[in-house]
């Protein structure tokens, strides 16, 4: 028997996979990179763009898809970087239109150095500078720069776009496939899409919000498109805290989220922090509105209130169905 849950799954495209691995990776060359933060902010992140035609990954990505790039010379072990993975942040027919040039939205990792390990000096608390992001940051227009991939075939916007309504999810960088999406559904070659989209952005501060401006342009311009930000840092509504995005998804249920959320139309895409999407789970659930987006794996779980689940049993028995993709780390 087919479940509606079924009914309603997308259908996605074929994404190639690693056409380009780690081993040897491809040149790619940096055509523009710009700060892409709104305002002042505590946090420097860029946004980059990489032609990659005469490669295997020119016209062979889609939005969703991460690609890799691998930091020249060697780490504190003496063996070659490690290719890390970064989010495509253009739409899949690339920047430039053509499927040459993609984007992603690197963020410099910039920290103390904390013992990890029983060995590790208690007393080292020197600058810590992340390898491949600060590489990338660094990188001007015109430098080459190896690449890979790509990678991922479930968080990608579904084959027919406009059978679908769309909830995106961000906190921080996880943003970057959301530009994409939103360009490709808004700006696309087939023209906008009659799809209801909202954007839930969470940031620290005002500040730290990315693409702000392109994001509050399509809100203005298309009336299916909705951006709702989620500071956590700053005071809101007489209150001296801000909220997560699960806290103003749950705030908005029952004004803009309910019946979008109950529409066998609707998926949900969730991108950003390690951890995010568990009060995000805990505030469908509570709200009567998990149904097609979670299946719970345990009997006492289901049976008990989702304000009261333990953290460690939703890790492990709450699972996202498909249509609710989830990129976190
Ligand atoms: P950031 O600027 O620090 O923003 C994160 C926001 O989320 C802050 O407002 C933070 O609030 C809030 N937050 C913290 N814990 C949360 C929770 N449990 N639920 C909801 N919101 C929460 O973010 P960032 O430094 O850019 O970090 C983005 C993360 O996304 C990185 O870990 C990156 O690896 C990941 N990412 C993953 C992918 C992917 O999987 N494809 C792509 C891009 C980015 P407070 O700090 O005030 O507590």
């Amino acid at each position: 028997m087919t479940s509606e849950t079924d009914v309603a799954a997308p259908t996605l495209p074929k994404a190639q996979m690693h056409l380009v691995r780690p081993t040897e990776p491809v040149i790619g060359r940096v055509v523009s990179t710009r700060l892409c933060m709104n305002g002042k902010s505590a946090s420097f992140v860029r946004h980059v763009a990489i032609d990659v035609s005469g490669t295997p990954l020119a016209k062979n990505f889609l939005v969703g898809q991460s690609f890799g790039v691998v930091a020249p010379g060697v780490d504190e072990k003496g063996k070659p970087h490690k290719v890390r993975l970064y989010s495509i942040a253009s739409p899949s027919y690339g920047e430039d239109g053509e499927g040459n040039v993609l984007s992603t939205t690197p963020k410099r990792v910039i920290d103390e150095r904390t013992p990890q390990r029983p060995e590790d000096d208690p007393d080292d608390h020197r600058l810590f500078l992340g390898v491949c992001s600060n590489y990338l940051c660094d990188l001007r227009e015109g430098d080459e720069v190896p690449v890979t991939g790509p990678a991922g075939k479930s968080f990608l916007l579904p084959a027919d776009p406009e059978q679908h309504d769309y909830l995106f999810v961000a906190t921080g960088t996880g943003i970057a496939p959301f530009r994409g999406m939103a360009m490709e559904l808004l700006d696309g070659p087939g023209g906008p899409v009659s799809s209801q989209i909202h954007l839930v952005m969470g940031a620290p501060y005002r500040g730290d919000l990315l693409y702000d401006d392109l994001f509050r342009d399509y809100a203005e311009r298309h009336e299916n498109f909705h951006y709702h930000t989620a500071i956590s840092r700053e005071p809101r509504g007489g209150s001296s805290r801000g909220i997560y995005v699960d806290g103003l998804i749950d705030e908005m249920m029952d004004g803009t989220f309910r019946s979008f959320l109950q529409s066998p139309r609707t998926l949900v895409y969730v991108c950003g922090l390690a951890g995010m999407q568990i009060g995000l789970f805990q505030v469908l659930a509570r709200q009567g509105v998990g149904d097609g987006y979670l299946s719970i794996k345990d009997d006492d779980l289901a049976a008990m209130d989702p304000a009261d689940w333990p953290r460690d049993k939703i890790k492990r028995y709450v699972r996202s169905t498909k249509r609710c993709m989830l990129e976190v780390y």
